[in-house]
């Protein structure tokens, strides 16, 4: 076990992914300290998430000699998605048609019919835009313990419906700062 492990959180639902014990995980890339995985509870067709492997909670635990590996995995996750070979389409479609043929829960049936609705839209446009971002800490809208970053392919039909001023737009009433048409 690498040393960086030690630090795992027995009850932390990506500790138990990055060492391959998460039922129903699908990971579409790996290297020594991040992995990138597929959302169980997909936004958009495509939707992946970047972990590390050691129980990090706030992006400034990132030890920076790692950081770099970050980027590797945000951006191998960002070439499989946008060139989107053959077998992983079909990969990805087998992944979300197992959601909703045996869902979790009520939530992860919806979104994977969701994902399926648009996957033909997906899969055949050209992806040159991303969403990509992290909930870093509660208030921000973080849910599970353990850094995440969300990569969130963006195409016309993909279900948003106003990207303009993009991540700015949780703050609605000051997203803007020019005028857009
Ligand atoms: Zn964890």
């Amino acid at each position: 076990m690498p040393e960086i492990n030690k630090s795992d959180n027995l009850e932390c639902y990506f500790c138990s992914v990055a060492k391959y014990e998460a039922e129903g995980a699908e990971i579409i890339y790996e290297n020594e300290h991040f992995l990138s995985v597929l959302d169980n509870y997909p936004a958009v067709p495509g939707h992946a998430l970047v972990i590390p492997r050691q129980h990090l909670v706030n992006l400034i635990d990132v030890p920076k000699d790692i950081g770099i590996e970050a980027f590797d995995a945000l951006q191998q996750a960002q070439s499989m998605i946008r060139d989107r070979s053959d077998d992983w389409l079909e990969d990805l479609k087998l992944f979300y048609e197992n959601m909703v043929n045996s869902p979790r829960d009520e939530y992860q049936a919806r979104l994977g019919r969701s994902a399926l609705d648009k996957f033909a839209i997906f899969s055949d446009c050209t992806i040159d835009s991303f969403t990509v971002g992290i909930n870093d800490g509660k208030l921000a809208g973080r849910t599970i313990d353990h850094l995440h970053f969300q990569v969130m392919p963006r195409f016309d039909g993909d279900g948003s419906k106003d990207s303009t001023f993009g991540v700015r737009r949780v703050f609605p009433d000051t997203a803007s700062y020019k005028n857009v048409d």
